[in-house]
């Protein structure tokens, strides 16, 4: 009989175990399995995580209908542009869109935005 090792730690699985056992232990199939999983959606849930640190960001600035924003502001309150939502457009301009708020690039250098919340405006 073939000795069957663990996918996770690699030791040698028990003699007697089940054929399809390719783990030593349940804490080795979890860890496995969260292992392939951050590999698997790592990159998607840290973007989301990112997108989702923006948008608390955006609700500082709650209240305002309407209002210009640096970016500069925006990133001493922790906003980072890595997480932007796909750029939309409609008579404004050009805009990203957190639900409610709308952030509008003004001109092209990215530094400055308008922020608008639909909600109030
Ligand atoms: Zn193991």
């Amino acid at each position: 009989m073939k000795t069957k090792i663990c996918r996770n730690c690699a030791i040698e699985i028990p003699d007697g175990s089940s054929a399809k056992r390719a783990f030593c232990c349940d804490k080795c199939r979890n860890d496995y399995n969260i292992l392939r999983r951050n590999e698997r959606d790592g990159k998607f849930l840290n973007f989301l995580n990112g997108l989702s640190n923006n948008y608390k960001v955006l609700r500082i600035w709650e209240k305002n209908p309407e209002l210009s924003v640096t970016l500069l502001q925006l990133i001493d309150n922790g906003f980072s542009i890595e997480y932007l939502p796909e750029s939309r457009i409609d008579k404004y301009g050009k805009y990203y869109c957190f639900g409610d708020f709308h952030l509008y690039e003004i001109g092209t250098d990215f530094s400055n935005f308008i922020f608008r919340n639909t909600k109030l405006a």
